[in-house]
């Protein structure tokens, strides 16, 4: 088994590494500030990666490749935005490339591709349990040549700033469960388009792209051209998006850790308890730096493999693998964060590293994407089937 990197992805790694330490860190400090005020710096940030080539990078690589690329921009909380890789927007751009047509690419596409513009993507609800997403409350019904729409979506991330939303609605009713929902583009600005409010999440609600929120849909009209994919196509289209979208989640999530592991370990072998002891010639500390280094790696390998075989045998083929280290990475982020928070005692706990940011904005992976339970409940179910169970 090879594990090098081939020459390209190896010069594309550097070139990120090198945009990260001069154009993204650096901004880490703002990151509590509004989302305006930090616009200039991300700016200059987004035009240094337009000149480095590395703006896009999920369109410009093969997922194995683009994985090792997203790593590198988990390490600080603006990496993915600052190249124009960020959720939700990556995810929508393949949605639009997959299924949109030529208007709709112009239109929607091409504008978030070169970052003039954000989009968000609008499917949980407060009213139904969002793990089950062949339940949905939202209609768009058609009437006088378009769409209109109404329900009430939450967790609808990046909305506020954003130009349009592709939002699943029921169409059809009385098709088959994952046959009844189609996803829709709503310009933000159509009336009836109601964000109420950014919801606090863990800490304030917050301004522009690190948001989540709660969206009212009343009787909002759009052209019946503003369907994407087929009618009824809405669950299959959230599948295709969210295959992709959990290995870049997960190699983002692993960047994350790596960054953690090296300011934990450079924690530990500075702070000094006395004259002569060091924090880290403290057994638990090294058991913590072991064993984060072992789950890192294991993860690392997960995912790749994941991804390799997504890429041979298509998103069915690789289910069990996908669903896997959804959980597993989600469960090692978690847990090196908070070991590294530990091993910073109370600066861990401000925003002076991006640690405290990270263990407030990360939780939720264990929750968005397939909670860590349905998730479980596919691995187990593919294993049991090996022995005569859920047949
Ligand atoms: C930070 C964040 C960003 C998000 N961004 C978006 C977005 O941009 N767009 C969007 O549409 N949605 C978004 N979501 C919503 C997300 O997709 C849902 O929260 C997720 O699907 C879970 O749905 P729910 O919250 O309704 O939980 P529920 O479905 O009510 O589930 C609650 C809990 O029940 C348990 N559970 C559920 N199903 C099972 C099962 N089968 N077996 C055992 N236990 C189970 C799990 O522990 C789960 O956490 C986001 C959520 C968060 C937290």
């Amino acid at each position: 088994m090879d594990f090098s990197l081939s020459p390209q992805t190896e010069a594309f790694v550097a070139k990120t590494r090198a945009f990260m330490e001069k154009h993204v860190i650096p901004l880490e400090l703002k990151l509590h500030q509004p989302w305006e005020s930090l616009q200039p710096a991300l700016k200059a940030a987004r035009a240094a990666a337009k000149e480095a080539g590395i703006w896009t990078p999920q369109q410009q690589l093969p997922l194995e490749e683009f994985a090792r690329v997203s790593e590198e921009l988990g390490r600080s909380p603006l990496g993915h935005y600052s190249t124009n890789a960020q959720a939700p927007d990556a995810g929508n751009m393949e949605l639009l490339h997959l299924a949109g047509t030529d208007e709709q690419k112009k239109k929607f596409l091409e504008p978030v591709r070169s970052g003039s513009i954000r989009s968000c993507f609008s499917m949980t609800e407060p009213g139904r349990a969002g793990s089950n997403p062949t339940w949905l409350d939202t209609t768009a019904i058609e009437d006088d040549g378009q769409w209109v729409i109404t329900g009430k979506k939450w967790f609808t991330s990046s909305a506020d700033g954003a130009s349009f939303a592709i939002v699943m609605a029921v169409t059809d009713p009385d098709a088959q469960p994952h046959l009844r929902a189609s996803m829709i583009i709503v310009p933000c600005d159509t009336p009836g388009f109601k964000l109420l409010r950014n919801i606090p999440v863990m800490g304030p609600g917050g301004d522009g792209w690190p948001t989540h929120s709660e969206i009212e849909y009343n009787e909002v009209r759009v052209p019946l051209a503003n369907l994407l994919g087929g009618r009824g196509a809405g669950f299959a289209l959230a599948q295709e998006r969210l295959g992709p979208g959990r290995i870049h989640h997960c190699m983002r999530w692993i960047g994350i850790c790596e960054r953690s592991f090296e300011l934990m370990c450079k924690r530990a072998a500075t702070r000094q308890l006395s004259p002569d002891t060091f924090l880290g010639s403290k057994q638990t500390v090294q058991t913590w730096i072991a064993e984060s280094r072992a789950s890192i790696d294991a993860a690392r390998l997960l995912v790749l493999h994941a991804g390799w075989k997504m890429q041979r045998e298509g998103q069915r083929g690789a289910r069990q693998e996908i669903s896997a280290v959804k959980y597993f990475v989600a469960g090692v982020l978690q847990e090196v964060v908070d070991r590294a928070i530990q091993v910073h005692g109370a600066l861990g706990m401000t925003d002076d590293t991006p640690l405290a940011y990270w263990l407030r904005h990360e939780r939720a992976a264990r929750i968005y994407d397939g909670p860590d339970e349905v998730h479980k409940g596919v691995v187990a179910k593919a294993c049991l089937r090996k022995y005569g169970e859920g047949k």
